[in-house]
């Protein structure tokens, strides 16, 4: 008699793993009808990917959940978190996340999840999305170049995370400083200065460093969990990672760009690699990294953020809509780190626990896009290779190299700055609850995700 349903044979670091009925019941022994001989591959748990914009419902033109979660597949993801701009409308209550859930629910390959928004004028709807399942609430300190979701001041941001904390979920933000990164917009482009150079230069470090400042002595004072998003700079993570130490409730994210690419890659790609906070120079991204193996960076999400390529044209460089789309490719940008010998050693990984602990890369990789995702956001079951856990896995073939092709990308728009760029270890299959959703280049999803709310 088979003990499940399916059975994984030979990958690394888990020889055996059983499956019945979508979870994972077993790590060794056992036999099953249905076997997957991945002898030479290496097992991840699904990428959960806590920071894409999918952009429905309203804008799907941009993207769209269906494209979005298949191009999430076939990087060997499983769970993605929405944020709720740049739908329309933004999710900032409870009808506009019965519309992103409807159209989720009829198009996702993959689970998925949905941050609520946080903006001026809806500190009472915090309580309602927070009852609909919303992973925590997003907001922005800097202009977040869309109409429809204005950014906070610290009074707003104060009243929102006095409401989180009540409602015991976490608040993200966009961390740059709305004073300085506007005014020096305005005063370059009042110059006739709107080059690549003259957008760097108006994004400092100086004014991601004051809006974090300025979010963690909130989060101080309210007690609410915060974790910034796409951190850029190794000092802005010591700066989360002192007030951790003191014991405030706060954890950070950086983003493959600001790891794999530079300011200099912005000036040779253009509009295809302009993201807020920009990308940074070598000596910044070698210390952001130098803070990622010292244990200070608790998640990597892709911030996938596109946009028709009419909105990527404008000679003026302030006009191009900000927004990398990279949420194929995160695992295999930071496998081909791993591989290339660039990122050689143990990184220490130091999430909930007092003592940093020396772990292998691989599962360090795991860690900042799976388990750590998982526990810092409380989905119960998920991000981690364990009996009882959601059988959300994602099969690598280590070795093999390939070149990031603009028909590969299973976006909208057939836009990234990886395309050209070769990487090292592809993603032969990946599993959501049990079930084959993408293999061998190709969707062969059937059933669709479904939401995960937080345990809170
Ligand atoms: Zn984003």
């Amino acid at each position: 008699m088979p003990d499940f349903d399916l059975l994984i044979r030979g990958a690394q670091p888990f020889p055996e793993i059983g499956i019945a009925e979508g979870k994972i019941v077993l790590l060794s022994g056992g036999s099953s009808r249905k076997e997957i001989d991945a002898t030479g591959l290496h097992i991840f748990s699904g990428v959960i990917d806590s920071h894409v914009h999918f952009n429905e419902p309203g804008r799907t033109d941009w993207e769209g959940i269906e494209t979005g979660s298949r191009a999430l597949a076939a990087g060997g993801g499983t769970l993605f978190f929405d944020m709720p701009l740049n739908a329309h409308p933004p999710t900032c209550d409870a009808e506009s996340f019965d519309l992103k859930l409807a159209a989720a629910q009829k198009k996702s390959v993959t689970d998925f999840a949905f941050w609520g928004g946080l903006v001026p004028g809806n500190a009472d709807k915090l309580e309602e999305l927070a009852a609909r399942g919303v992973i925590g609430f997003k907001a922005f300190m800097s202009n977040s170049g869309i109409e429809d979701f204005s950014c906070v001041d610290d009074t707003t941001l104060r009243e929102g995370m006095k409401r989180a904390a009540k409602l015991n979920l976490p608040v993200a933000v966009h961390a740059e400083s709305e004073t300085l990164t506007s005014k020096l917009a305005r005063e370059s482009i009042a110059a006739g200065k709107t080059s690549i150079r003259d957008y760097l230069d108006s994004r400092p470090v100086a004014a991601e460093l004051d809006a974090i400042r300025r979010a963690i002595d909130l989060a101080g004072e309210t007690g609410c969990a915060l974790h910034i998003v796409h951190v850029s700079s190794g000092t802005g993570v010591a700066m989360v990672a002192a007030a951790k130490k003191s014991g405030v409730d706060v954890t950070c994210e950086t983003c493959p760009h600001y790891l794999v690419l530079t300011e200099d890659d912005m000036a040779k790609l253009g509009a295809v690699a302009k993201c807020a906070p920009p990308l940074r120079p070598a000596a910044v991204q070698e210390d952001l990294w130098q803070h990622i193996i010292a244990g200070g960076v608790t998640t990597i999400g892709s911030d996938h953020s596109p946009s028709p390529p009419e909105l990527k044209t404008a000679q003026n460089f302030f006009k191009v809509w900000g927004g990398i789309s990279g949420v194929q490719h995160t695992l295999p940008l930071l496998l081909t780190e791993w591989s290339a010998g660039l990122r050689p050693g143990p990184l220490e990984i130091s999430v909930n626990s007092a003592v940093p602990c020396r772990r292998p890369a691989l599962q360090s990789i795991s860690d900042l896009l799976s388990s750590n995702v998982a526990r810092r956001f409380q989905i119960p079951n998920k991000g981690k290779i364990a009996v009882g856990f959601d059988a959300d896995l994602a099969l690598v073939d280590l070795k093999q190299s390939f070149t990031v092709a603009k028909e590969d990308l299973l976006y909208r728009h057939q836009q990234s700055p990886y395309v050209g760029r070769t990487l090292t270890g592809r993603v032969v299959q990946t599993i959501l609850r049990g079930k084959t959703i993408f293999k061998d280049g190709k969707i062969t999803a059937t059933d669709g995700g479904k939401l995960i709310k937080p345990k809170r």
